[in-house]
């Protein structure tokens, strides 16, 4: 009997299992730090959601936390703790934002004065919750490719956000050494608090789910900001606009909603919720949950040398295999016969100065061995190698690596195809698009520094 019993629950776990999990992330971006009652509402979502069971992320500004404390909000801290904890910049609108001031910096120095800015708001946010935020997102659309490098300095593991930047098939990928949530494409799903297409977002919701766990499961991302359940307006719309920076004297209160309006947002959000709860495909998880339903960035089963050199041959972008997924560092680390381990994308352009069609076998040896000891120096890919006073490409170099299958004899020289580089944005204008960038604001700069970084580019997948 019990050996039917466990049978019967064998079969149904498999049942379940072959549909696929769907994993909701549901996020909070906690900014508003000049409108008291956004506090308020923060507790009510924070509250209500611990009622469902449903824990959720809260990325907190720097600002707001100190603000929470200032004003005695140790209820607002609280409730929020239950939850998980992120990190949303020090001061989020006040200029200038992230985009902005690293346009014109390179890799390494930007990511040194990000996170000269960014400390203090880390460490406040951390002690005033007791707890170390465990994911970053940017304020608006103002991402750049520095702050990966930042961050992992600063002890964050995961890029939680939405933006158009960079992404690959609207699911969890790593890039820079980070864990992203982002470009989720269809992915992202809101009920409108105006209420007006409550019954058409659940059916969307439906089909979403339906699709990823058809496809073996997947990952859903939800955002609201507490500010949109107490105000009409956006705190930093009617203060920071296209730059604008007036004294904290000068800031103005956003309009805010009645009680009654303010309710009906509440009962929206927690309808949606129980909407989601009531599908027996999903599991709602906070960051750090989702993150450790991943294979970590670091491949854990050797892949044979043959398969990726004919990938890399072929085109220079991510392959998985199995469970396991490579970016095109990882497999030039690979055809170098380096260790695996986490390295940068070259931080500038590099070039071909070398006009002759072939290599010879001691001059490549070298170059090889050259770039072996510059990644291990650096940590970083080059972004050129040498041939004597002349150069490859580094894409060039890869390419060239990867068809020398016999390791003897002079070496065609090969052009590579960084196929990686087409997961980042080529819309500068678009991706930026954020009403408190000064007006126009393009930062094609910062799209080229993460084409560069797309070495480091792949997909992450499901243990
Ligand atoms: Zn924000």
């Amino acid at each position: 009997m019990i050996r039917v019993l466990l049978l019967v629950v064998f079969l149904c776990v498999s049942a379940v299992q072959a549909q696929g999990k769907v994993y909701v992330l549901l996020w909070f971006d906690t900014e508003d730090y000049i409108e008291p009652s956004s506090d308020d509402a923060a507790l009510r979502l924070a509250t209500d959601l611990r009622q469902l069971g449903v824990r959720a992320t809260f990325k907190v500004v720097g600002e707001k936390a100190r603000v929470l404390e200032k004003r005695g909000r140790k209820d607002v801290i609280a409730a929020l703790r239950w939850h998980e904890i992120g990190y949303h910049t020090n001061f989020h609108s006040v200029p200038p934002t992230p985009a902005v001031y690293l346009r014109t910096m390179d890799y390494q120095s930007g990511a040194e004065e990000f996170q000269r800015r960014e400390q203090t708001g880390l460490k406040d946010v951390s002690r005033i919750f007791g707890v170390s935020p465990t994911c970053y997102g940017q304020p608006g659309s103002s991402w750049a490719p520095q702050t990966n490098r930042a961050l992992r300095r600063m002890g964050i593991p995961m890029y939680l956000d939405e933006g158009s930047h960079v992404g690959v098939g609207h699911q969890p990928f790593w890039y820079g050494g980070m864990f992203y949530l982002f470009d989720m494409g269809p992915y992202v799903m809101r009920a409108s608090l105006n209420g007006d297409d409550f019954d058409a977002s659940c059916r969307k919701f439906d089909q979403a789910v339906a699709q990823l766990s058809a496809e073996g499961g997947g990952v859903i991302s939800i955002y609201y900001h507490p500010c949109e359940f107490a105000t009409t307006e956006f705190w930093d719309g009617v203060n920071f606009s296209h730059g604008a920076d007036p004294t904290p004297a000068a800031w103005k209160r956003p309009r805010a909603r009645s009680r009654e309006d303010s309710e009906r947002c509440h009962r929206i959000l927690a309808r949606y919720v129980k909407h989601a709860l009531a599908n027996p495909a999903v599991r709602f998880v906070t960051g750090s949950q989702l993150m450790s339903l991943y294979q970590p960035q670091l491949p854990a089963a050797a892949v044979d040398r043959k398969v990726v050199a004919e990938h890399m041959a072929a085109q220079e972008t991510f392959l998985v295999v199995g469970k396991t997924s490579l970016s095109a560092a990882d497999m030039l680390l690979i055809l170098l016969e380096i260790e695996p381990r986490f390295v940068e994308g070259p931080v500038s352009e590099g070039k071909t100065t070398y006009s002759r069609a072939s290599i010879d076998r001691p001059r490549f040896e070298k170059a090889k061995a050259e770039t072996v000891a510059y990644i291990r120096a650096h940590g970083r890919l080059p972004a050129s190698v040498w041939l004597g006073s002349e150069t490859l490409s580094l894409e060039d170099f890869a390419a060239t690596l990867a068809v020398d299958s016999d390791g003897t004899g002079e070496l065609d020289v090969k052009k590579g195809k960084p196929k990686f580089r087409e997961y980042v944005s080529k819309e500068p204008a678009e991706a930026f698009d954020w009403v408190i960038h000064p007006k126009d604001f393009r930062a094609p700069e910062l799209l080229d520094l993460a084409r560069l970084q797309a070495w480091t580019l792949k997909p992450a997948v499901m243990k």
